[in-house]
């Protein structure tokens, strides 16, 4: 058997297609205030992204860039003016921030009401008490991959491998608000493979690449790979990939010197499981997606008031 490949590039185009048509339709331009501190060329390539999507969906986006000896209390005076700002509908800081500031002071200083990473306390602990709430942007695109998919939740074992506050938890949350039956496996959890054959909705977002093997996957299960890692040993892309595909990725190993992995051995999922989400191609496309959705939201529920 071989397993559906759930398309992330379908189900985020039409998640922007939906906002930028809503946008369309207000009589105001929602704004994104995109913060980023120093020099880090990931998150340049992360916040260009988002910069350029909003404006693509016809949101207005301002990109604060400042350099890696802002101070702490520097960075909170930018926040607190973006607060401020009637203007601004969404505030992101770029994660990871350098070394002398401390994250959770930044997150907490920002209003929740435009915390529109769902990373703020309220809106954690909204999405905790099955509240609305704007969620963390990864897992809210799990979701929508699930349900745009025609893949039932409710009722089904969902087991998630990872418990960062960025994924495990909130995907956790997600998952019990859409009446899954929960469990969040760590890397102190005995026995994960019996666990996770168990999964219908197998979740991994743990940060090593290949690490869910066939023995990890319920025959016929669904199967969310929310890893991104870099992976440039020949024998270990060989290890992951089945013919068609290595040949594409030695090529990109040559070329780049790295080919993107996720935390699924994709050749054992795509011959166990029932549906899989494809690394890359998948989950990480829906994360800028769900960030447009947030902003929007998030501008929705401000200017009504
Ligand atoms: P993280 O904060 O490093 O958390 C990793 C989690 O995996 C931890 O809870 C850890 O357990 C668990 N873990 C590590 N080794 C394990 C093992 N051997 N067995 C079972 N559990 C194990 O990572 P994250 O921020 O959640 O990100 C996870 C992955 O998703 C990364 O590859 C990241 O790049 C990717 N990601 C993708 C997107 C996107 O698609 N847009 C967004 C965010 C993250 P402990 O808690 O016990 O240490």
């Amino acid at each position: 058997m071989t397993a559906r490949i759930l398309s992330g590039k379908e189900v985020a185009e039409a998640i922007k297609r939906e906002v930028a048509e809503e946008v369309k339709n207000l009589s105001f331009q929602p704004c994104l205030a995109a913060v980023r501190v120093g020099e880090d060329a990931a998150s340049a390539v992360y916040v260009g992204n988002k910069v350029k999507t909003s404006e693509e969906l016809g949101l207005i986006s301002e990109h604060i860039h400042l350099s890696a000896e802002t101070t702490q209390e520097e960075l909170l005076e930018v926040i607190k003016d973006l607060n401020r700002r009637e203007d601004v509908d969404g505030i992101l800081v770029q994660l990871p921030l350098p070394a002398h500031i401390d994250e959770k002071v930044i997150l907490e200083t920002i209003n929740p009401e435009k915390d529109v990473d769902g990373f703020h306390p309220v809106n954690v602990g909204r999405l905790a008490q099955g509240h609305s709430a704007l969620a963390p942007c990864t897992p809210a695109g799990v979701i929508e991959i699930l349900k745009r998919s025609g893949i039932k939740i409710a009722g089904e074992n969902a087991v998630i491998i990872g418990r960062s506050n960025i994924v495990g938890k909130p995907m956790a949350m997600l998952l019990l608000q859409e009446n899954a039956t929960v469990t969040i496996c760590h890397s102190r959890t005995k026995n994960l493979a019996e666990i996770t054959s168990q999964a219908d909705i197998l979740v991994a977002a743990i940060g090593r690449a290949g690490f869910v093997r066939g023995e990890h996957i319920k025959e016929s299960a669904t199967v969310i790979d929310v890893g991104i890692n870099n992976v440039s040993d020949t024998d270990f892309a060989r290890e992951l990939f089945g013919d068609a595909e290595l040949e594409k990725r030695l090529k990109t190993i040559e070329k780049r010197g790295s080919t993107l992995v996720g935390d699924v051995n994709p050749r054992e999922a795509l011959e166990k499981a029932g549906n899989f989400t494809p690394v890359p191609g998948g989950v990480g496309l829906l994360t800028v997606a769900m960030l447009m959705r947030n902003t929007l939201d998030a501008a929705k529920m401000r200017r009504k008031k």
